[in-house]
């Protein structure tokens, strides 16, 4: 979340207009690198070389969750591959994460018959006592419900049976649902998974507590569990579930956030950042999350050095490791460069999916603004020529960066499926399209790539 005053500040800067002679240098934007876009656009997607990356990457190492060993065993491949590549300054920059595992878990219907329910509990939550909690459950389909029947969930497992709508909405009953089910003295939470469309399939994701109220274990049950206990409960039927997790927060362990770079040619201390997150949930492959925009980041700066595309300032992609779990490596990352981030011209990250592109959404000034709209209309032949001016961080792992005043962009793309496969074991490569991830690669290496030459760089303000 950014601060009230940085979003006052910014508030203020998208109202000023931008400079005639910024004008001037937005449109002739365009005509000056139409060349070098398109021969970007023509590398990335001649191929399905990025996809055979990708899937070479997911498949050999599977997840990656924080504190594991595939997430290491992924990192050490990935800056081998790099160094391969050519890159320069390919290295990993330590960073301590929390390393959450799951253990066995369960969750079965005791009443008002026996059956085993879809569930995955949620990252960061506590364990059930070894023979796990039997209790009556308790649907409510909204923190308003549960505050008007909170006389009822004493000593029950609270449900929070809520529809998906958009995901900054309905991902409030994983995060802090757990802590609101607390406090009506429930002993264990559960909620409907946060996906827009389901096959039974549980959806894990980060859980946080509340410092002053019990920590109550808590998992997501398959939207198609969670609307049959609803039924029930409305039937008049006693619900009564055990609920088993064996989850441990361990000791956290070193991990790395992996970065390597094309040095700029003409000012080389000026850096465009662009990458993804290297981790993922233990389950899946964590290909769409976020596999495919590592991937894309990393791929875009490679066509730059072979097409022999080097712009001024150089372009340093960022693979930030435990975004899951708490965007660890976004705020090493800020740390460990703080006193260069006065010289991050811009940051990018693709976190959605690497789907259809369809542009981009950018935080900073309206001057910016202009240069980063004229850039994307070099992408008209993919279709990603979209630009949403947009208030806060698009992205979680640079929003460190954004809050410390780097413009920020995200790539958008076309996103109707992300939901479906979030955080679950449906998150496989087989999900993406090889000619949709090149288009996104194009248009990442495009962005990067005219921003990091843009002879004027980036205003501020
Ligand atoms: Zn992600």
């Amino acid at each position: 979340m950014i601060q009230p005053r940085l979003r006052l500040l910014l508030g203020l800067a998208l109202a000023v207009a931008p400079s005639a002679s910024l004008h001037a240098q937005a449109s002739g934007l365009a005509g000056t690198y139409r060349a070098a876009a398109d021969s970007l656009i023509h590398a990335a997607t001649r191929d399905s070389a990025a996809y055979g990356r990708l899937a070479r990457l997911v498949d050999g190492f599977g997840h990656r969750e924080s504190g594991s060993r595939s997430l290491e065993a992924a990192i050490d491949w990935i800056l081998s591959e790099m160094k391969r590549d050519g890159l320069q300054n390919v290295r990993g920059e330590p960073v301590q994460v929390t390393h959450w595992v799951r253990g066995m878990e369960s969750a079965v219907l005791a009443k008002p018959r026996l059956d085993t329910l879809h569930m995955l509990g949620l990252g960061g939550s506590v364990a059930t006592p070894t023979g796990g909690i039997t209790a009556t459950v308790l649907v409510v389909s909204s923190f308003d419900e549960l505050e008007r029947r909170k006389a009822e969930a004493r000593g029950k497992i609270v449900l929070f049976d809520v529809p998906f709508t958009d995901y900054e909405a309905t991902r409030r009953y994983r995060t802090d649902g757990p802590s609101a089910a607390a406090r009506a003295g429930a002993v264990a939470c559960l909620i409907r998974s946060v996906a827009s469309f389901s096959i039974r399939s549980p959806h894990t994701g980060r859980t946080t507590y509340d410092s002053t109220v019990a920590r109550i274990p808590a998992a997501a049950l398959s939207v198609e569990d969670a609307m049959m206990l609803r039924r029930m409960q409305e039937r008049g039927e006693p619900v009564v579930v055990t609920l088993k997790m064996g989850a441990r927060q361990l000791a956290p362990v070193q991990s790395r956030n992996v970065v390597a770079e094309l040095v700029g040619r003409e000012k080389p201390d000026e850096v465009v950042v662009l990458g993804g997150h290297i981790d993922s949930w233990d389950v899946g492959q964590g290909a769409v999350d976020d596999a495919g925009g590592s991937v894309a980041a990393w791929e875009a700066v490679r066509l730059m050095k072979q097409l022999g595309l080097r712009p001024r300032r150089t372009v340093r992609v960022v693979l930030w490791t435990n975004e899951e779990s708490g965007v660890d490596g976004g705020r090493a990352y800020r740390d460990a460069h703080r006193a260069d981030l006065g010289r991050h011209v811009m940051a990018m990250e693709s976190d959605g999916g690497v789907f259809q592109p369809t542009g981009f959404a950018f935080v900073g000034s309206d001057t910016a603004a202009a240069l980063v709209r004229e850039t994307a209309s070099l992408l008209g032949s993919i279709s990603a020529t979209a630009l949403a001016h947009v208030a806060e961080s698009p992205e979680a792992d640079i929003g460190p960066l954004v809050e410390e005043g780097v413009p920020g962009i995200g790539l958008r793309v076309e996103d109707s499926r992300y939901f479906w496969y979030h955080h679950s074991q449906g998150d496989t490569v087989d999900k993406l399209d090889p000619e949709e991830v090149a288009r996104c690669v194009a248009a990442m290496a495009v962005m990067a790539y005219v921003i990091a030459d843009l002879p004027g760089g980036l205003p501020r303000s």
